[in-house]
């Protein structure tokens, strides 16, 4: 996705507005609005310098830091695209990547100095500049995003013939990453946001949400265009998370909805430490939330938590707001003003009420098709997300799973959702997917992996009878398989493609 000129002006915008305000707090200190102004220009004009001229795509692999945004800015004073990498990227995906995208520069952090490798084995003459490292400040690399603004100091490059863009990647969840390109629309996406997350201007944030993915982006550039101080660290604690809220007072914290999760897997005496009672809303979007989750925070935090979902290909969808969650905690709620939402059958027809079908959807934002090597279906001018779901009489949506999730064992047909909820509600389990596994009697049989609550046990046998006491009989897992833990990429989402094979 492509955000036009609305993602990088809006800082611009707020060093006018603001210039001293407090914009980013990292492990590093306090960056203002100017300052942020001041070091793209002179990471922009080195750039220039190490490339030795026009640079059309700027890659970054970095995690949430000031280098980050500097980045981002840098490369739309250079009039070039910004290809937002996944942090959880291996060698070989960040090589394709960069390879389809035509990217020549990448900016990293040094941790991803391995990964990095085989990119620079694929393309010729791969710019490197280093991100985050743990080397003090005054030995920074030359070659550093530190280093090149402190020596282009108080330069800026030339004013680009266009504002440059910025390329959004899909999370990969059913395949290799694409690149999603969308036109226009940032002021409306923002209006319908703010209608449904009570964000106010010049608050504190603490933004816990990768900013290279579509949601912690846009939650970047809300509040770059509300003027409000951001907060954030490189890695994700749980603890740390809310000590950062209570510490800088923060009205607002964006997660990922298994960041929330981890957090009310905290024990109650840690949660009791911290009160976060400057706390007004939790933004979250990516995935469903643990039900058990949304209501333990809201019964100790208050009803703060909004779940949104949304795709990189069509931005903000719909949002479940505090009242929507109560009701159901498992609802992606009502759609963003200026969003068409649909749930057809496979003949394209609309479906009632607590009918499942397939979710169409007509986005603020047209967009405008991957960057390469894919495409999108559309029914009557709606795009078709690739999830399923229904609504309910009142409006709100459910997203159920992907069209492509539905298993079909022995010819009947499971949505895996039915039965992860069910394993879900088992006290001893912490998370659980559900898919279907190829069967030579069946077609496919069910396969259930689970994590455990910590100090919890609950054996397979237990898990299976579980679910038989509640579902029919071709609804119970052939196969209950217990992890540490379930493989996440890093926008929290589960990666079904990483589970180790179920033994039949
Ligand atoms: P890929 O397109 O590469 O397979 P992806 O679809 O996971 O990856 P994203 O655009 O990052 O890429 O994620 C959008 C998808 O995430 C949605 O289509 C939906 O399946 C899921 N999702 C997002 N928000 C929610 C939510 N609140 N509730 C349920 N599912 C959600």
């Amino acid at each position: 996705r492509r955000q036009g000129t609305n993602a990088t002006s809006s800082f611009a915008l707020a060093a006018v507005r603001r210039p001293h305000g407090a914009a980013l707090v990292d492990e590093r200190g306090t960056l203002t609005w100017q300052d942020l102004q001041d070091r793209s220009a002179a990471l922009a004009a080195g750039l220039i310098d190490v490339t030795g001229g026009p640079v059309e795509t700027v890659a970054i692999l970095c995690r949430n830091h000031r280098g980050f945004v500097d980045a981002l800015i840098a490369s739309s004073r250079l009039g070039a695209s910004a290809l937002l990498l996944n942090t959880g990227f291996s060698g070989p995906q960040l090589a394709d990547v960069m390879e389809r995208e035509g990217a020549r520069v990448i900016l990293y952090d040094e941790e991803f100095a391995g990964v990095v490798a085989d990119a620079r084995a694929r393309v010729d003459g791969l710019v490197e500049v280093l991100g985050w490292t743990d080397a003090p400040a005054t030995e920074t690399s030359p070659l550093s995003i530190d280093g090149l603004i402190a020596a282009h100091a108080g330069q800026a490059p030339p004013r680009p013939a266009s504002r440059g863009r910025v390329v959004l990647l899909t999370s990969g969840t059913t395949g290799t990453p694409k690149g999603a390109r969308r036109s226009g629309g940032g002021a409306d996406e923002l209006a319908g946001m703010l209608e449904k997350i009570p964000w106010r201007g010049e608050e504190t944030v603490v933004v816990a949400a990768p900013m290279f993915h579509a949601w912690g982006f846009g939650q970047l550039v809300i509040a770059a265009t509300m003027t409000c101080t951001v907060v954030t660290r490189r890695r994700f604690d749980p603890e740390a998370t809310l000590t950062l809220v209570d510490e800088h007072r923060a009205s607002g914290l964006s997660v990922v909805p298994v960041m929330l999760e981890r957090i009310m897997d905290l024990p109650v005496a840690t949660l009791d430490r911290h009160p976060m009672r400057s706390l007004r809303f939790v933004s979250a979007s990516g995935s469903r939330m643990r039900p058990q989750s949304v209501l333990a925070f809201m019964d100790r935090y208050g009803d703060l938590v909004h779940n949104s979902y949304n795709a990189t290909e069509a931005g903000q969808i719909s949002v479940a707001q505090p009242a929507d969650l109560r009701h159901a905690p498992d609802t992606a709620g009502r759609p963003v003003r200026g969003t068409l939402l649909r749930v057809v059958d496979d003949g394209g027809r609309d479906v009632g009420p607590g009918v499942v079908g397939r979710i169409l959807v007509r986005g603020a934002s047209p967009f405008d098709g991957y960057t390469a090597g894919a495409s999108k279906e559309f029914i009557d001018g709606y795009m078709v997300s690739g999830d399923v779901g229904r609504l309910d009489a009142e409006g709100r949506l459910y997203v159920v799973g992907r069209d492509d999730d539905m298993i079909v064992s022995g010819g009947e047909n499971v949505y895996p959702i039915e039965v992860e909820k069910v394993i879900g509600a088992h006290p001893a389990v912490r998370e659980v997917v559900v898919v279907g596994v190829d069967d030579e009697a069946f077609g496919q049989r069910l396969a259930a992996y689970v994590a455990l609550t910590p100090g919890a046990a609950a054996s397979s046998d237990d898990l299976k009878a579980h679910v038989k006491a509640q579902l029919a009989g071709y609804k119970v897992p052939r196969e209950v398989v217990v992890l540490d833990a379930l493989p996440r990429n890093a926008s929290g989402k589960i990666m079904v493609r990483e589970l180790p094979e179920a033994a039949s």
